[in-house]
């Protein structure tokens, strides 16, 4: 399924499907599942492939963050489904007596799921996971900014799935507004607010449900007293990997200037362990996806003091891993979301000063502190609100299958991941059955 019906038959004819109730059947679903990991496990180097032409992804970390992760999330759903699926008991009020509630999870229909660039195989897959976990029919949208990867999907998926429940419709803006204009029981976006508006006021129409996992400026906070070594070299393998294209990538740090002194260092340090000498040799060192987000970046650079990086080439659209000291809170690259490999240094005099600047600015997608301290702990997490709270490790929270992982406010709404994917694709139903005598 490519782009030739119009968006009305595709969704007209997976409607049908719909219609029939085979994609409810728990065999349906696990085989979809099966499908799906048979194709990410034989055709997981074409995917790979793919990726480099895109993002000049390393294969390594292809498979780490797209590819492996979207198998686990499978083999997760996998086992759990029956148990995840089964009526879950109500308790009734005693003037009720003799009655029985349960809550049963209904499939919702045909869903969209709308991809973007910068992991276009895992954010594009793990929410089709919890989709066709659910028993719905699917419309993928892959990203049209990383075109060998959308292809490679648009030709594996119909293969390996059930092509008459899951269609995959390539494209870019005018593919997508007509795919939104089609009534839709659940639209989950993935990629910015500008678009994610764009998304909810197209579902507003149909009264279409929305998940939008957006982005923004995800800060780590490092307290006095840590152990720096550690805390650069997950800084560093956080922040860099992708090229920093990762929605939850530490943005920038936030510390006390001493901290951030010494930090400095061990960072530069950190870069190199990872690296090497010259990272553009490195070929587990990624590219940055277009001219525009290069040329953005490039003018970024000059935001605060070099401590490691700051070089850059457009042909190869390459950007050292940066590291940039002294960054004022109103400098350019404190403006936006970086989505780059550029990390800023930002002090603040101690933890109150921490916690008001992240309250100041729009709740973050993750939030991310190194402390050895119960009280910052329980501080942090009381005191600022983000869509996930990660203590020591950056972006392990969202390879936890049990914990959710989604955004507030300006990150987004909604939530996925394992029984989170079942129970945002499903509609929990309220079941009571009182005896007729
Ligand atoms: P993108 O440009 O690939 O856009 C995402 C999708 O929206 C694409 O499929 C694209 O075709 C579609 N789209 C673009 N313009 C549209 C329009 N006018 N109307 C309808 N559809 C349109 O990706 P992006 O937005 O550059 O992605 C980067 C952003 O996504 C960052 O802000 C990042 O933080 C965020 N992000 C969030 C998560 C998360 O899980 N929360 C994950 C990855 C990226």
């Amino acid at each position: 399924m490519t782009n030739h019906p119009s968006p009305a038959d595709v969704v007209a004819r997976l409607r049908a499907v719909f219609g029939t109730g085979r994609t409810r059947t728990v065999s349906w679903r696990t085989g979809q599942l099966e499908a799906l990991r048979g194709m990410l496990t034989e055709r997981g180097d074409d995917l790979a492939a793919a990726l480099r032409a895109d993002l000049g992804k390393g294969r390594a970390e292809a498979y780490r963050t797209e590819i492996d992760f979207t198998i686990r999330e499978i083999d997760h759903t996998l086992e759990h489904l029956d148990e995840w699926l089964r009526p879950r008991p109500a308790a009734v009020p005693e003037r009720l007596g003799g009655s029985v509630a349960h809550t049963v999870l209904d499939p919702l229909g045909v869903v969209l799921v709308i991809a973007p660039w910068n992991y276009p195989v895992q954010l594009l897959l793990a929410p089709v996971v919890g989709a066709l976990a659910a028993g719905n029919c699917v419309v993928a949208k892959p990203s049209e900014l990383a075109p060998a990867t959308s292809r490679a999907l648009a030709d594996l998926l119909p293969r390996y799935l059930d092509a008459d429940a899951v269609a995959v419709v390539e494209g870019a803006v005018p593919e997508t507004t007509a795919l939104l204009e089609q009534r839709f029981d659940h639209i989950f976006y993935t990629g910015n607010g500008t678009v994610g508006r764009i998304v909810m006021r197209a579902a507003a129409e149909h009264l279409t449900p929305v998940t939008l996992e957006l982005g923004g400026k995800s800060p780590a906070f490092v307290d006095r007293d840590t152990d720096l070594a550690v805390v650069a070299a997950r800084l560093a393998a956080t922040k860099f990997m992708n090229a920093g294209q990762t929605c939850v990538a530490p943005d920038y740090v936030l510390t006390d200037p001493e901290t951030a002194r010494a930090l400095e260092k061990e960072l530069a340090s950190a870069v190199r362990e990872l690296y090497g000498e010259d990272p553009a040799a490195c070929p587990e060192y990624g590219r940055i996806v277009n001219e525009r987000h290069f040329d953005r970046l490039a003018g970024l650079l000059g935001s605060g003091r070099t401590v490691t990086g700051g070089t850059h080439q457009r042909d190869t659209r390459y950007i050292a891993p940066t590291v940039l000291a002294g960054v004022a809170a109103d400098s350019p690259v404190m403006r936006e979301e970086i989505f780059g490999p550029i990390l800023p240094l930002v002090e603040v005099a101690d933890l109150d000063a921490a916690i008001a600047f992240i309250r100041e600015r729009d709740k973050p997608l993750a939030l991310y502190a190194f402390t050895e301290s119960d009280t910052t702990r329980q501080r942090l997490t009381a005191e600022t609100s983000s869509g996930g709270l990660t203590f020591g490790l950056p972006v392990a929270h969202l390879t936890v299958p049990d914990l959710p992982f989604g955004g507030v406010g300006e990150s987004g709404m909604g939530r996925y991941h394992g029984h989170y994917s079942l129970e945002t694709f499903s509609h929990r139903k309220a079941v009571l059955d009182t005896p007729m005598a």
